[in-house]
């Protein structure tokens, strides 16, 4: 148990000695006091401490009656005095609220569209603990370091107290005192850019939104007006959701609220199992490796005393679905709420979770910390999120939103991201990796594909922005990749798969062309997404190898999936599920959660009657049960196991192979199927976007078979657990080559019609953000070059060679593995197949005729085998590669020889064709050039960073 006093001596109003190191410091100009200037700054507090008291009797603040003249008195935790007409807003501290600690939500009430999302929870998993002090004529706010604590008393919280300060973020002056309570002028506090968003308001112009007391909090609006001029690097263009920048308002909520009374007990978190954590560093406990204790965030749901056998907890948790919710869908939010009732019966808890809808009458703000409320919002970025509140100390959730933003059910427009063709398996977190975040830039802007330079400037530019003191104030983070951002693009991706979904019901004849997906799916689709996004808010964290649970086949299978889940876990991102051409069709959404989410709640809610350390190890040591497979957000890009992605299903492998056939089986005639008569022809381009798109996700997929190995967090002597590393079986990698090396590195896959091609329309209006997407050209060779560019990268990209050479100490005796001469064979045998191999005769005759497709690889190819030959030639003053490039781990020498023997191979091929094959004039003049180029590449080589 955390105990509250743990960090620093709590102060009192005269009491003698009044710490203060962090201001004590700071006036002294130093970060952090030693024991010998921590007791001289004892000396002098209390000598301004004492001189303070005397003189606060003496000060000649104005008189407290004339200071709130005309204001209405508001009761609550603290007393409020408003005058509405002159926008005062003055509250009162009493000398016992002094140094209480008080937590302080931030949210945005009302938006400025994609600038500020309205509902969103600003400090979103670092909740604000802040008191009030007070010295001398001022109040200080402080907001309190919780992350560090030792057992008062304890020789460690001397050691903490020494090595960790609180912050004080704002100085507010008295305006008045009487008797034990002072008064401060809370616009000195809310008028300024407290939030943290990087700017302040226009004080002038900003005005109170909302003010309201009550006896555990007070909710406090303000109508921020900022001057955002100048645009950030990503909206110059394209945002129009501020009717003038020069005085975007934005209505941010405050609320300042009691922490829980304890009796709340932290359970301690497992990493077998996916939870938010609350994680602080105590330095009382015996653990030998680290002082780090990580509770998992959950609820405080306690079983009520009475004597029933499935008992109603104490407290529910109560879900309130917010007016703003069109009536036709609120069935299915309710529906996806209340599933998870499911998990907490299991636990002996009835109606564990209450749902109520709002009405005229309930008169609530959402971002008030004591309401729950799903909240329909319509920026048509098609979003969800579902962010809490904890108490940092404990994890201990204490209130928690759902955002859901309609754009989702607009799926015929579909975001940017897939309109280029991005691969939706890759999520936008784990574009962050080195190599995607390349490739997604690289796709979203081909003219930066091959120019690090232009790109690196790009970078420049956006760090240049962030830096910049009158830089606007964005938060880009929920919108576009940004380190560290805990994002959920459950929605977005949905609105994606709802937009395939349409096109493969168009294409089957099961609507009309052009026509909508009857309202039953879409309401499927929000109650999958409901129920993603209440697992977030019950303290769950995302789980993407939970797709892999079930069978393509068994998908298709009600009986299997109404009972058990479409996934092991809605916390996964669940494609829509289409049976393959002539199979029954099943449920496209999961209509239920999953057997890892009834574990994932049972560790977290579990009631324990006995040693819980000792129940819970139980609990969490089923993990290597198949139903309950996990990964989640950091192991899409740290962990080297393919099963872990986004919107994929069943078997990764598999599933690739289905959505690579999805795009054949569609594109015959696509257009006349998706467009209906009258219409433009712009719905065709998005269908075929998003279809290539579906090519990406599968090479995506296939690719990380290479160089991966399964993984697993079960522990030692697990009843069934794997080792950490698992070699993949050499003949599933093997089978990913295949379809890399049929599907995507053959210009086979990437046959388009003319008829399809040449009704390609872009869109003409200019009124929203797309039009910045809607070049009249189509550059079909770029965005499969692009695709193509990826795998490429993938095979060779020095991370995955060493991986493929590590992986082979982990081999068993006797155990076939992939080696690095088997990854290069395959890609230089199917990128350079037109080739005459060293038979002469057949050399000699042979017609030679390479596509367009083809050589685009085939240069790709040369130029990236060179780059390994040559050796990278790093830049460390460049922020791209400081952040993305490893440090020191260059590919493997034996990578690099390999490298330089391909290219010698394809050479003399390559040399061979010129001199006896029949070429055409594109073909001749491609090879004569690629020939050059090696002969410079080899000539360079005494460039090369080793002897
Ligand atoms: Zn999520």
């Amino acid at each position: 148990m955390l105990r509250s006093t743990c960090l620093f001596a709590r102060i009192t109003w005269t009491g003698p000695i009044v710490v203060l190191p962090v201001v004590a410091c700071l006036a002294l100009g130093q970060g952090r006091c030693n024991a010998g200037e921590e007791a001289a700054i004892v000396v002098g507090r209390r000598a301004a401490a004492a001189a303070g008291a005397g003189a606060t009797a003496e000060h000649k603040f104005p008189e407290w009656s004339k200071v709130i003249e005309g204001t209405k008195q508001i009761d609550g935790l603290f007393t409020l005095y408003y005058n509405q007409t002159d926008e005062k807003l003055f509250m009162s501290i009493r000398r016992h609220q002094l140094e209480e600690e008080l937590i302080l939500p931030i949210s945005i009430a009302r938006g400025a569209g994609m600038m500020y999302l309205g509902g969103d929870t600003l400090n979103f998993g670092n909740q604000w603990i802040i008191s009030f002090r007070r010295v001398a004529d001022r109040i200080l706010v402080v907001r309190r370091n919780v992350k560090f604590r030792a057992d008062t008393g304890s020789p460690q919280a001397d050691s903490v107290k020494v090595s960790y300060n609180d912050s004080i973020i704002a100085a507010l002056p008295i305006k008045s005192e009487q008797q034990d309570q002072v008064l401060i002028d809370l616009g000195d506090l809310f008028m300024t850019d407290l939030a943290d968003i990087g700017v302040n308001p226009d004080r002038s112009r900003s005005t109170w939104a909302k003010v309201k007391g009550f006896p555990e909090n007070l909710e406090i609006e303000v109508a921020a007006v900022f001057n955002m001029g100048y645009r950030g690097f990503f909206f110059r263009s394209f945002d129009d959701s501020v009717a003038d920048s020069r005085g975007a308002q934005v209505v941010i909520h405050y609320g300042l609220s009691k922490l829980p009374s304890s009796g709340y007990h932290p359970r301690i978190a497992d990493d077998r199992v996916g939870h938010f954590l609350s994680t602080v560093k105590d330095f009382s406990k015996d653990i030998h490796d680290t002082p780090q204790v990580r509770y998992v965030t959950r609820w405080d749901l306690q079983k009520s005393d009475s004597s029933a056998k499935m008992p109603p907890p104490k407290k529910p948790i109560v879900f309130w679905i917010e007016k703003t919710v069109p009536r036709e869908y609120r069935p299915y939010v309710r529906a996806g709420i209340l599933e998870w009732n499911k998990a907490f019966a299991k636990l002996g808890f009835v109606d564990a979770i209450e749902v109520r809808e709002q009405s005229d009458l309930d008169d609530f703000d959402p971002e008030d910390i004591r309401y729950n409320v799903f909240r329909w919002i319509t920026t048509s970025y098609g979003f969800a999120m579902g962010p809490s509140r904890t108490n940092p100390k404990t994890g201990q959730i204490l209130d928690a939103d759902i955002v859901f933003d309609e754009g989702m059910i607009r799926y015929w427009r579909g975001e940017f991201l897939h309109l280029r063709g991005i691969p939706q398996a890759m999520s936008l977190l784990e574009q962050h990796h080195r190599q995607a975040f390349f490739n997604f830039y690289a796709s979203l802007v081909p003219e930066l594909a091959d120019n690090g330079q232009a790109l690196n400037q790009l970078f420049t530019e956006y760090r240049t922005s962030l830096n910049d003191p009158q830089r606007p104030p964005e938060r880009p983070s929920r919108i576009v990749p940004e380190i560290g951002c805990q994002c959920c693009m459950m929605g977005a991706g949905m609105q994606r798969e709802l937009g395939l979904m349409a096109d493969v019901m168009a294409a089957q004849g099961t609507i009309e062309p052009g026509g909508k997906v009857p309202q039953e799916f879409i309401g499927q689709a929000i109650k999958e997404v409901v129920m993603h996004e209440v697992g977030h808010t019950l303290g769950l964290r995302h789980n993407f190898k939970a797709s892999t649970f079930i069978s393509l086949k068994d998908a298709n299978n009600p009986e299997i999936t109404r009972k058990k889940g479409m996934t092991g876990s809605v916390m996964d991102y669940a494609p829509a599920n289409f049976a393959p051409k002539g199979a029954k069709q099943g449920d496209y959404f999961s209509d239920t959660i999953g057997p890892y989410d009834y574990w994932a709640i049972e560790y977290a809610y579990k009631p324990t009657s006995g040693n819980e350390t000792d129940e819970l190890a139980k609990v969490a040591s089923r993990s290597s049960s198949p139903d309950l497979i996990y990964g989640t957000d950091e192991d899409m890009f740290l962990n080297p196991d393919p099963r872990i992605n986004a919107f994929d299903l069943g078997d990764p492998l598999e599933f690739a192979q289905f959505r690579v056939q999805l795009l054949k089986d569609l594109l015959d005639k696509l257009q006349e199927k998706v467009v209906a008569e009258g219409e433009g022809w712009q719905r065709a381009r998005d269908s075929f976007s998003r279809l290539l798109g579906q090519v990406g996700s599968a090479a995506y997929i296939s690719c990380k078979y290479i160089g991966g190995e399964y993984t697993t967090r079960a522990h030692r002597g697990e009843p069934h657990g794997k080792l950490p590393f698992d070699p993949i079986p050499v003949a599933k990698q093997r089978q990913a080559i295949k379809l890399l090396q049929t599907e995507i590195l053959s210009d086979q896959a990437f046959k388009f019609s003319p008829e399809l091609l040449k009704r390609l329309a872009p869109e003409h209006f200019r009124d929203d953000f797309f039009f910045f997407f809607s070049n009249y050209e189509f550059n079909v060779y770029e965005r499969v070059l692009s695709i193509q560019r990826m795998v490429l990268s993938h095979f060779l990209d020095s991370r995955v060679l060493r991986s493929i050479q590590n992986a082979e100490l982990h081999a068993g005796k006797g155990q076939e593995v992939l080696k690095l001469p088997e990854v290069f064979d395959a890609l230089t045998d199917s990128i350079w197949s037109e080739l005459p191999t060293a038979d002469k005769s057949a050399a000699s005759k042979k017609k030679v005729e390479i596509s367009t497709i083809r050589r685009n690889l085939q240069r790709e190819h040369v130029k990236k085998l060179s780059n390994l030959v040559l050796g990278p030639n790093r830049d460390f003053s460049n922020f791209f590669f400081i952040l993305f490039d490893d440090f020191g781990q260059p590919s493997p020498a034996d990578a690099r020889a390999l490298a330089r023997h391909h290219l010698t191979a394809i050479d003399v091929r390559i040399r061979r064709a010129l001199d006896q094959a029949d070429l055409d004039a594109y073909s001749r003049a491609h090879l004569e050039q690629m020939h050059a180029q090696m002969d410079k590449v080899f000539a360079s080589t005494l460039k090369m960073n080793e002897p």
